[in-house]
């Protein structure tokens, strides 16, 4: 018999506001009278409902944003700085809350949304605050002031992998820069935004600053991306989302920013130390039960060891405590929904049917977990990259091992993908490490288990999307640049 996770209570604002949007500093009724189920992963009961947007609705938020737009462009530095960490104050009180809304709506333990989930969040507003206070928004080149202008009104369109992680990515930069936002969260994962919504509005964020409209892509993403007075989206999610929005966005000539998927190679150069190295990466790949999109998913290693290796990451991932997310013992909960369940068997089949060696888990659910949207953690050896689970992002707990022969193939195998988000590099030499990262072609690559900095670029080459997110490089996103020619003397 699997536990009740009635333990987790929602958050009395959720119970309140499921129903509602956040416009111009209300909390409304939708314009339609659809609802949306939100469905617990771990019990696949609805948890509660949410109200659906409608293009009538992005327009009354967008008009909002364009009022308030005027006068928050003109705020000080001092008090867009005075914002944030208000803001950081509440978040930081109803971390809890949140932690329990992410865990109800998406499934990730309890124990990893107190830890990981709801604090990523918070950490991306206090990276923002960090680097608002060092930003210059002017600068002088060649005669010429150079001014940092925030581009107008946001739409941000976000995914339910790590709920309020991306949204804050998009939230905090966006109004440390002076513009408004319409936030479109995840309709699969929208409640921790109902959250984070009352969030900013005890944190006395100005009516219009921040508006949320609940809603499905098709809908009220689609009428964001079309809008003629939305300045800039900025998007994470699919491939197959992040084009259309492009499609759509382009007769209006805004600014389109992706975030995206990927398959991130992970190599393991052959004077390394296989098993420190693979059992600290291997963890780190199965956090979010996979469901990340830096995930290191393909792990490469010198093929006279690969026998090694999956015995390695085979005795990791056996202890893994696969379980109901509102047990502090579980390290993987379920997946997030049944299409991602579907998904991600029909990938692990085609592992099989490709003929690559399953060391550990496989199709199906783990034994004495028949409701929810459990997967067996699974690990295949001997891929080659031609494999589709070496070529699809998965988006569940499967790592596949692939071998090489010397570092030239290893890079190659690396940069034969179509997306180009992180990369991993281990070695005892440090400066063989770095050589090899710099020939990785992805945004972002981990020398020697190095975890990511907050203040850094984060974002992708190739499908893995366009533009950076975090620190400066993510308030530069909703800039534009101002060229005043004879401005100085
Ligand atoms: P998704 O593309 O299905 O949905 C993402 C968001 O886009 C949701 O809010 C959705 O409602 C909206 N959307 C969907 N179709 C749309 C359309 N036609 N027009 C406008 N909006 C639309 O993605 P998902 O399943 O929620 O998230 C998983 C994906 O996100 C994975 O591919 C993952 O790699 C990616 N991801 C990328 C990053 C990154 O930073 N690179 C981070 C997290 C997740």
């Amino acid at each position: 018999m699997q536990p009740d996770t009635t333990a987790i209570a929602l958050p009395p604002v959720v119970i309140e506001h499921a129903q509602h949007l956040f416009i111009d500093g209300q909390w409304v009724d939708p314009g339609g009278t659809t609802l949306l189920e939100v469905v617990n992963p771990a019990t696949e009961d609805a948890v509660t409902s949410i109200g659906l947007g409608t293009a009538a609705d992005v327009d009354a938020a967008v008009a909002a944003a364009r009022r308030a737009f005027e006068s928050f462009s003109q705020t000080s530095v001092g008090e867009r700085i005075a914002l944030l960490e208000s803001i950081i104050a509440r978040y930081e009180q109803r971390i809890e809350e949140i932690a329990a809304a992410v865990t109800l709506e998406m499934g990730a333990p309890i124990s990893v949304a107190r830890a990981r989930q709801a604090p990523a969040g918070l950490g991306h507003f206090k990276a923002t605050l960090a680097a608002l206070k060092d930003f210059a928004f002017e600068e002088t080149l060649d005669r010429t002031t150079l001014r940092y202008e925030p581009i107008g009104v946001a739409g941000l369109i976000t995914p339910w992998n790590w709920p309020l992680n991306q949204t804050a990515l998009k939230v905090a930069p966006a109004l440390a820069v002076g513009c408004t936002v319409i936030l479109k969260p995840s309709e699969v994962a929208p409640l921790s935004s109902v959250v984070f919504a009352s969030v900013l509005e005890e944190a006395g964020v100005p009516a219009g600053v921040f508006n949320m409209v609940q809603g499905e892509g098709p809908v009220v993403g689609a009428a964001l991306a079309e809008h003629p007075d939305i300045d800039i989206i900025s998007f994470t999610g699919s491939n197959r989302a992040g084009a259309d929005i492009a499609r759509r966005a382009a007769d209006t000539f805004k600014r389109v920013a992706q975030e995206m998927g990927g398959k991130s190679a992970n190599i393991v150069l052959d004077d390394a130390d296989l098993e420190t190295v693979l059992l600290r990466d291997v963890a780190k790949m199965y956090v979010n039960s996979g469901q990340s999109c830096n995930a290191g998913t393909r792990i490469l290693v010198p093929r006279d060891r690969m026998e090694e290796a999956a015995a390695i990451a085979k005795r990791y991932v056996d202890d893994l405590v696969v379980g109901p997310p509102e047990d502090e013992a579980t390290n993987l909960g379920p997946l997030v929904s049944q299409a991602q369940f579907d998904k991600v068997q029909s990938l692990i089949k085609s592992g099989i049917d490709e003929g690559a060696t399953l060391v550990t888990g496989g199709l199906g659910r783990p034994e004495g977990l028949e409701t929810g949207y459990y997967a067996k953690p699974t690990i295949f050896a001997d891929a080659t990259n031609k494999m589709q689970i070496a070529r699809e992002e998965i988006f569940g707990p499967v790592l596949t091992i692939i071998g090489y022969e010397d570092e030239d193939e290893a890079v190659a195998i690396a940069n034969d993908s179509d997306y180009g988000l992180a990369g991993m590099v281990s070695s005892a030499d440090h400066e063989r490490a770095r050589k090899i990262a710099r020939r990785m072609r992805t945004g972002m690559v981990h020398i020697n288990g190095a975890s990511a900095s907050p203040a850094a670029p984060f974002g992708g080459y190739k499908k893995s999307g366009n533009g950076r997110e975090a620190g400066a490089h993510g308030m530069r996103e909703f800039l534009e640049v101002k060229s005043l020619f004879g401005d100085v003397s």
